[in-house]
């Protein structure tokens, strides 16, 4: 056992971004990881063929750009090489017809006729203030001074808005589509309040930053931040699986990379009352079934567009993707589901042998899913790329229980370990000013259920440190200014 002043438990972009921030500042760290290896939902695997490496989990990774605590000069981010498609996402329409997000705000508004001005005028401020949109939108809620106040209450009162009402503003298919299908991402019902703060927070960085993937695969984002901590000392231990506070070594501080419902039973009797009761209301959102494919060659998408970029939404028009969400929400298994698919071998040739290419598909579930959704994913990829089965030399499924089993955060499945809701968004995961405290003296959460919540940016297990290094005598007081390094 160790002496480390601060333990982790958990090793996902979070614990390790904690444990990064505290060994910068001094203090000493050990992380312990129940898998066999580090990265929770940032690995990169042989999951089908020899050859192929397959992102188990994320692979496209604006926020990682982003995020304050990557981008920061002396952050690990200097040693993960990114691949940058031209095209930052596609949305096929049938035939040669898509709408997409490439480079500028006016190159993009370009494509989409009747609504050029519309999507110039919805874009172009946050684009133009975008270090201002993500400061704000990686802080915690309430907590913090954006930098430019009018820009980002601007932005954060637009975020309000379900992405249907946001649509509004459009005319045409592309534009309404291209806004749904980047909103669905928030796993939300369109029709939810703050739907389409998703939307508009990721099309703003698919202008500012673009939707890079990492050369290689994710699991180089977990290598940088693991060697950065082992560098200053630090240690990661895996297949150390902790089921209660008893299980580690005496801390002045120990940080969870887990979700209420496990802190419950980790903490167990010591966490009473008001926070026991409150993270037993933690209410966590629908699950998702995925699919890895490796293939004899790329998809062969009807609309040229889509095989230029690392991110094409399969759903077809915004109707379509609001039926498929508002039936998941209904506990429901579309027929015609909406489909985020990855295909990082466009842009990045390390991923497969000569010709060959890794492809990722995944849609919403009802929580808890044990319902195989393959066909019906591979249905609405062959609608828009005929052909596309042919070329399958390998595939494996994870429906939304296998996902909970691969990792114990993903509750039901829920990959972003809480739903988005306006209020788990205000108030993620309890109410507490300080949401990354537990309730317990020196335990503190800093996984994806506190803000600014799911996505490998970091900056829950930043912001988490923050406390910790506050409680222990230094670090920033949240809600006075926000910088990070
Ligand atoms: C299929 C999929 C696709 C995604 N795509 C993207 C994407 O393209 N871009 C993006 O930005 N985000 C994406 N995400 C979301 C992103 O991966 C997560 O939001 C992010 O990984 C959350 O980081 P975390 O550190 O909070 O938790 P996790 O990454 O979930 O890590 C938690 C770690 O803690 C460990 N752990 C849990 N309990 C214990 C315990 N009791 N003892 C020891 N260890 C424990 C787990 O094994 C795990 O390794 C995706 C997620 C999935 C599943």
């Amino acid at each position: 056992m160790s002496g480390a002043d601060a333990v982790i438990v958990g090793s996902g972009p979070n614990g390790l971004a904690a444990a990064l921030t505290l060994a910068r500042a001094g203090i000493s760290v050990d992380v312990y990881e129940g898998a066999d290896t580090p990265g929770g939902g940032c690995r990169t695997e042989a999951l089908t063929l020899e050859g192929f490496h397959h992102d188990v989990c994320s692979s496209v990774h604006p926020l990682l750009v982003a995020s304050p605590f990557f981008r920061d000069k002396a952050g690990p981010a200097r040693s993960i090489p990114l691949c940058l498609p031209e095209i930052a996402l596609a949305h096929p329409l049938g035939g040669p017809r898509a709408a997409v997000v490439t480079g500028s705000v006016a190159a993009t508004a370009a494509h989409l006729g009747v609504d050029a001005r519309a999507y110039r005028r919805l874009f172009g401020p946050f684009v133009d203030a975008s270090d201002s949109v993500v400061d704000f939108a990686l802080a915690p809620p309430l907590r913090s001074l954006p930098g430019r106040p009018f820009v980002a209450s601007r932005f954060g009162a637009a975020s309000l808005l379900p992405a249907r009402v946001l649509a509004r503003r459009f005319q045409s298919e592309e534009a309404q589509a291209l806004l749904g299908g980047v909103a669905a991402h928030s796993m939300l019902p369109l029709t939810a309040p703050l739907s389409g703060g998703f939307g508009l927070l990721l099309t703003t960085l698919a202008h500012s930053v673009g939707w890079p993937v990492v050369e290689g695969g994710s699991a180089r984002i977990v290598d940088a931040l693991v060697s950065g901590i082992e560098m200053l000392g630090g240690r990661v231990i895996t297949g150390r699986s902790i089921r209660s506070l008893g299980d580690l070594p005496p801390a002045r501080a120990v940080l969870l990379d887990v979700t209420p419902r496990q802190l419950v039973g980790i903490a167990g009797s010591s966490l009473r009352g008001l926070s026991r009761w409150q993270m037993n209301r933690f209410r966590y959102g629908p699950g998702i079934c995925k699919v890895d494919w490796a293939l004899s060659g790329p998809v062969p998408w009807s609309a040229e567009a889509c095989r230029r970029t690392a991110t094409v939404h399969v759903g077809g028009r915004l109707d379509e993707i609001t039926r498929s969400e508002a039936e998941i929400a209904r506990g429901r298994h579309p027929d015609r589901p909406y489909c985020i698919v990855a295909q990082p071998s466009v842009v990045d040739g390390t991923r497969a042998p000569a010709g060959n290419h890794v492809l990722w598909s995944y849609c919403h579930t009802p929580a808890g899913s044990t319902v195989d959704m393959t066909s019906r994913i591979e249905a609405q990829i062959e609608r828009f790329a005929p052909g596309f089965r042919d070329l399958i030399l390998a595939r494996v499924t994870s429906t939304a229980a296998d996902f909970q089993r691969h990792n114990p955060n993903y509750v039901g499945g829920d990959i972003s370990s809480g739903a988005a809701t306006l209020w788990q968004t205000m108030f993620r995961p309890t109410v507490r000013w300080n949401p990354y405290r537990t309730g317990v003296k020196g335990v503190y959460l800093c996984g994806a259920s506190t803000p600014p919540g799911a996505g490998v940016h970091g900056m829950c297990g930043y912001w988490a440190a923050q406390t910790v290094l506050r409680d222990l005598g230094s670090g920033e007081r949240i809600g006075l200014r926000l910088r990070c390094g």
